[in-house]
This record gives C-alpha cells, structure tokens and sequence, in this order.
C-alpha cells in the first residue's frame, strides 16, 4: 500500500508531486505529505487525510526546490494523523517508506541509546535515523548498503540528503518501485501509473536493488552495492483511459468497461475462426500436471473458488484452492505434478507474491493471473496469463474480477481440450457461447434504475446475506465484499444449502437477503433455501437468467432478471447487478467509492 513519488529536476517539482500523488491516492489515502530540498535546507510539508487537504492546508506553490518526495500512507504502525505522515525527517535526511519495519522495535531502542529522538509512533522514523547514523562513518552508497542490510522486512523507498542536495536515492525489498527517465529530470515511483503522465520510459528496481537518481543520470546497484545495468522499458501510454471521463466515479466506469474487458480478453486468447483457444508458450507438457491449486486474496480468491467449479466441471485434475496468507505460513505438501496459480489484481499483493515465493523456492510449476503484466508476480512466475483489463483504480474491483475469471475459465477449457476430457463438439460450442458474453455482458449492464430503487433497503437494514449454490456460490460472496467495502454495512455470502446449519438464526422481519437463482441445475434446490429464508421474514432479492418459465415461489420481494447463456458463462451476468447494487447503496450513502475507508488498492503490506 502507500504511494511514493519522487522527483530530480532541474525546474520546480512540488506541482509534479502533487498531481503524481493524487493519481497515487488509489493505493493509500489517510495522509499525505512532500518533502523537497530547497537552499540547503529540507522543507517538509504533511497533512493527516487526502491530497487535497495537503493542497488546502498549505501554500505549495511556494513549496520551493528541484528535488523532492512525496507519499500517501497506508497506516501499519501509528494512527493516521500529521505527525505519523510521511516524509519523516532528521536534520540531514527525508524519507518516504512504503511497507514494515519488523525490527523496527529494537532499532529504535539502538537508535535512542546514540541519542536519536523520535517524533512518531511510525516504523518508518527508524530507517531516517539508521541512514542518519550511517553516514556519519561511510560515504553515501556504503550507508545506504548498510542500512538496507540493518532492515528486516518490506520497503520501497524515496530518500532525500540536505547535504547531497542533487539526488533521491531509492531502495526496493519486496515493496514494488520503479524508475521514470524524462526530459532534464528523472523520477522514482511506486508504480508506472504515477509516472505515465510524465514518461513511458521505466525501469522496475527487482527486490534487494537500490538506485541514485540525478536530473540528467540513474545509477543501480544490487544488495552487495555493486553497479549494476539495467533495462528501460517502454510502456505503451494510453492514457485516456485512466480519466472518470463522463463518470462520477472510476468504479462506475469499470462497471461499464466490462464488456471491454471480456472482448479483449477473448480477442488475446481465443481463436475464432478454428473456435480454439491460444495459449502460447504454456512451459508444461499437460501430462506433468495432475492437480492445480489456485491461490489469491479477497476478490482474486473469489476467482481461484469461481475457478474450482470450472476446472472440476470440465476437467478431471484435482483442484485445491487457497488464501495467500493462510498458505504461505502452512505447513504445505509440495508436489511436483501440482500447477500453482497465483490470482492477483496488481501482481504485487504481499501476500500472494509471498506464496509464489515458496512455491518458486520448493521448485514448484508457478503461473500468475494479473492485470499488471511488468509486476512482482507476473516477473517471479514460470509463466504469465495476463487478463488486459487496463488499469483498475476503484479500490473494490470490478472488471479484474471479471478478468479473472475469464482467464481461468479459459485455461479451463484449454486443458479439458488438451487432456481429452471435453468432446471437442462441446469445446467448440462453449467457445462460441464464450464470444456473446461482451453483447450479453452490455445489456446486463442496463439495470441501474430498478438497482438505484432497491439499494437503500440494503443500507438501512442491520446487514444482509448473499445465497447462491455452485457456480453462484463464488459471486455470491463477491457481491457480499462488495457490499461492504463500500456501503460498510455488514453482509454476508453463504451457500444457500448451508443455511439451515446455523445462518438461517439471523434472519428476522425484513432482512435484506439476495438469492442467486440461475435456471441451472442447482435451481429447485436454491428456490427451496429462499422460501426457507422467506418463511422467516427475509426480503429476497432473487437474481436469476430470463425464463419462459415462471418462478414458483411467492413473496419474493424484487426479482432481476439478467441474459441467458450456457450455464457456465451465467457467474458473468450475475455479478453485473451486485457490483451495481454495492455502487449505489455507496453512492446513496455518500461514501467515498473509489476510495472506502481503511482500505486501499494493491496491497503490498502483509
Ligand atoms: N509502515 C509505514 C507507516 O505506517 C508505511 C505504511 C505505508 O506503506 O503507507 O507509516
């Protein structure tokens, strides 16, 4: 979490920072704050809340200096306020940090005994007095080396010198960060989204690296300070498409840029004309592989369950499906004929780059499944199944999911098609249905206004629960986070089969319930759980496909009816009006929808 920002010009750069911070803000927001070194002197501005407040609270247009930092925290240790913001400071040195100082403890009690004073309750302050402390007996590039040696856990970090006045230094372990190249001046920054509107030219530091940045020079060098070279990459730079455009919000527009989303993944992956599907470079041969194991976090592993019931569905490999942080501290059996798939949004959630770690250390078969194709995870996996969905600002994901999904689908499909598990005249047919889901995808999509009218009873009510069984099951839970990310209203998804075993105690007069019904074969069996949950008092929301056939049940309070298609494409329609109904029950509440509070996208924190 957290961005960082940094600028080496030969021009003012407290204008640049500001605006490259506020398109950070998607990765952290409860304080902001710059520094820059102006006359020999660092001038450091911080603030506890947005970007905008920073601006409000302080005159940056006098902000002074041709060097500078900027960040937007993602508090761990320390209450978001002023003090806690970074960049924190000594008399010689600024820094911005995003990550955690495990041994952050005794450092500072180290630190204290050579008479170092701390102003905040932050882990980071403990990196700017060590760097403090080091350079009194080393040149700059030996403090830096010996400092990053002192630190145990994650860091990405913009460091600035009062008395080096021409440079930003910048260090990466396990925090993602990357270096921009520009005209007259050069950049660091956590991602390339902050960078693109001043470059497309960028090179991403790998773990243990650290770099010196100049206006007109970059030097890396590798954990041992050694120099090293590295590429430039260059990006290809669209960026119209990270503005609202006509929106009020992003999550709104990657609502609506789904059907996108699922046309540019089939145009990657699939092959109309002979109805197949590409998967170019796939590193195995298929018979090595007897199990799959699909591992993600919040959304992405709503994906990995959604994956379970396709890959069981079409193929016969055995399939376990895991979250991150549960795995990577288990006691795990490793097995060689095992694909590990690695489900992550921006390929550098912490915890799930941790687990493709182990699996990469035990030597295991690691593919990633993520939108961020120059990312942690896409770079450490033996192979990369990028989902093209361009970027995803709306902290609560809606068209990566949907990515996910198709991706994971598709790679079901291609291995029941290489294993010989599917009649090729089914594949075939499943491909083609594969090619309406966009069209059916843009029609789904024209439900605001019954969505608008039925949100606030979800807002009102004490909390709600989200029922599906099989296929529905995974969107079932996925419209149940989305609810509370965003409207911060309790919700829960269940299997509908389950409820009996305990959840049915919670419904009472009026509660709030959404069923997802599709006419597949679960059908009877989830219509005869909602009349359960009716009996009882519950206020069903029924989400199902269009029928000829009439619905036998009575007291349903709201019914959506989304497109039809077979029914392993039906999770794509049916998760359309849950995002909706999250986005307005936010929108009627006048919650922040991009930005809900205490979260924050790519979370590159444990
Ligand atoms: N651990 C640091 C803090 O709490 C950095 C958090 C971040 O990544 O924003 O200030």
């Amino acid at each position: 979490m957290c961005g960082i920002i940094g600028i080496s010009s030969n021009k003012p750069v407290s204008a640049s920072i500001i605006s490259s911070l506020k398109k950070l803000e998607y990765r952290g927001y409860d304080s902001a704050g710059i520094a820059t070194l102006f006359e020999g002197e660092i001038k450091e501005v911080k603030s506890e809340g947005r970007v905008n407040t920073l601006e409000q609270n302080f005159d940056l247009k006098n902000l002074k200096g041709n060097i500078g930092i900027g960040h937007v925290r993602w508090a761990t240790h320390g209450i978001p306020n002023s003090v806690n913001a970074h960049p924190h400071s000594s008399h010689n040195v600024s820094v911005v940090h995003n990550g955690i100082i495990e041994n952050s403890t005794i450092l500072k009690k180290y630190l204290t005994t050579k008479g170092h004073i701390f102003k905040s309750q932050t882990d980071t302050e403990v990196i700017v007095h060590l760097i403090t402390e080091n350079l009194k007996s080393n040149e700059l590039e030996e403090a830096i080396k010996k400092t990053l040696k002192q630190l145990h856990g994650s860091f990405a970090l913009g460091i600035v010198f009062k008395d080096i006045p021409d440079l930003i230094v910048g260090a990466r372990r396990g925090s993602p960060l990357a270096v921009g190249y520009g005209p007259s001046e050069n950049y660091l920054g956590s991602d390339s989204y902050a960078l693109k509107s001043m470059t497309n030219k960028i090179t991403y530091l790998d773990d243990g690296e650290f770099c010196i940045i100049k206006k007109d020079q970059v030097l890396f060098f590798n954990e041992d300070g050694k120099k090293i070279n590295k590429k430039i990459l260059e990006l290809s730079s669209d960026e119209s498409s990270y503005d609202k455009g006509d929106f009020k919000h992003f999550m709104a527009k990657e609502i609506e840029e789904q059907p996108t989303t699922v046309k540019t993944g089939i145009k990657e992956y699939v092959d109309k004309t002979n109805s197949d599907i590409n998967i170019y470079n796939f590193p195995w041969n298929i018979n090595e592989i007897n199990s799959i194991t699909l591992i993600g976090c919040g959304t992405a592993y709503h994906s990995c369950l959604m994956a379970k019931y396709w890959f069981e569905e079409l193929t016969q490999l055995d399939i376990s499906i895991d979250i991150a942080s549960e795995f990577r501290y288990r006691k795990n059996r490793f097995k060689k004929d095992t694909l590990y798939i690695f489900v992550s949004q921006s390929g550098e959630t912490a915890d799930t780059y941790a687990a493709l770690d182990l699996c990469n250390k035990n030597n295991m078969k690691t593919c990633a499944v993520v939108n961020i194709i120059e990312s942690s995870i896409a770079r450490d996996a033996n192979f990369v199944l990028p989902i093209h969905c361009g970027p995803e600002i709306g902290v609560a994901s809606t068209k990566a999911f949907l990515g996910q999904i198709l991706i994971l689908y598709i790679l079901a499909l291609k291995l029941a098609s290489l294993r010989n598990e599917i009649n090729q005249k089914i594949y075939k047919e499943k491909i083609k249905d594969l090619q309406k889901l966009p069209n059916l995808i843009e029609k789904s999509l024209l439900i605001d206004n019954d969505i608008q009218a039925i949100s606030s009873t979800f807002n009102e009510a004490k909390g709600s629960m989200f029922l599906g069984r099989g296929l529905s099951y995974p969107i079932a839970l996925e419209g149940a986070l989305k609810l509370k990310e965003l409207s911060y209203v309790h919700a829960e998804g269940y299997p509908a089969g389950e409820m009996k075993h305990g959840p049915l105690a919670l419904i009472e007069d009026g509660m709030p319930v959404v069923v997802l019904a599709p006419r597949d074969s679960y059908y009877k069996k989830t219509i005869s759980n909602m009349q359960e949950v009716i009996a009882r008092g519950a206020k069903v929301l029924l989400i199902t496909n269009k029928s000829k056939d009439e619905i036998v049940s009575e007291n349903i309070w709201e019914t959506i009816e989304v497109e039809n298609i077979n029914d392993d494409l039906l999770p794509f329609l049916l998760t359309i009006p849950l995002q909706k109904l999250a986005y307005y029950s936010a929108l009627k509440k006048g919650y922040d929808i991009d930005k809900p509070r205490n979260l924050a996208k790519s979370v590159t924190v444990e």
